[in-house]
């Protein structure tokens, strides 16, 4: 989907499809360099982390990866996160002695990522980092510690490349600030 198709509900587009491709690019030269040797188990927060997933894991290059899948619950419809985290699908795979790298879409409160790590970090691993394409600074609660950062970004609700209103636009090619009528 193209920005141009859906002008009236957005309000502005933050981060172009081409800027998105290029971050992630820079980004993968860094993991590639920090986990030199060492296979990464990449674990996707589902359901907004899928497209910076698929992206991220093809464009690391020299370094061996697996890929498995949480699903934790989070906005629901609103736009407003309530902390309140709940496993809804958790990993097939075991964490002991891996090198975990959490992949989201978005650091917004940071509630979210913040229980992810602890309970991950809980099982095992020989490591656990983040990975985030989007971090909203002035929106968090709590202090994130992530390794990568793609964009920061304002305090905007924001729609695509993965990210959602109520299951829509995820497949928004750029990230854009969704218009305020759409959800008021
Ligand atoms: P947090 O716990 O507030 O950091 O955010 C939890 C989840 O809320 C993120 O992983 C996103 O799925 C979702 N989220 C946060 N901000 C936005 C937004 O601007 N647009 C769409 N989803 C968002």
């Amino acid at each position: 989907m193209d920005s141009a198709a859906i002008a009236s509900d957005l309000t502005e587009t933050l981060v172009t499809e081409q800027q998105i491709h290029d971050r992630i690019a820079e980004l993968c030269r860094q993991i590639e360099t920090d986990y030199e040797g060492k296979p990464i188990l990449l674990v996707g927060v589902l359901r907004g982390a899928v497209m910076v997933m698929a992206d991220l894991a093809r464009e690391l290059r020299k370094v061996d990866v697996e890929m498995d899948w949480m699903a934790v619950s989070s906005y629901g419809a609103g736009t407003q996160s309530s902390g309140v985290v709940r496993i809804l699908k958790d990993l097939d795979s075991d964490l002991t002695g891996r090198n975990v790298l959490i992949v989201e879409d978005i650091v917004d409160s940071g509630l979210t990522l913040s229980w992810l790590r602890e309970n991950l970090e809980s099982r095992g691993p020989a490591s656990v980092e983040i990975c985030a394409l989007l971090r909203k600074p002035e929106a968090a609660k709590v202090e994130i510690d992530a390794k990568y950062v793609g964009f920061e970004i304002p305090n905007a609700f924001v729609v695509g490349y993965g990210l959602d209103y109520a299951e829509k636009y995820r497949n928004l090619r750029d990230v854009a600030v969704l218009a305020p009528h759409v959800y008021a």
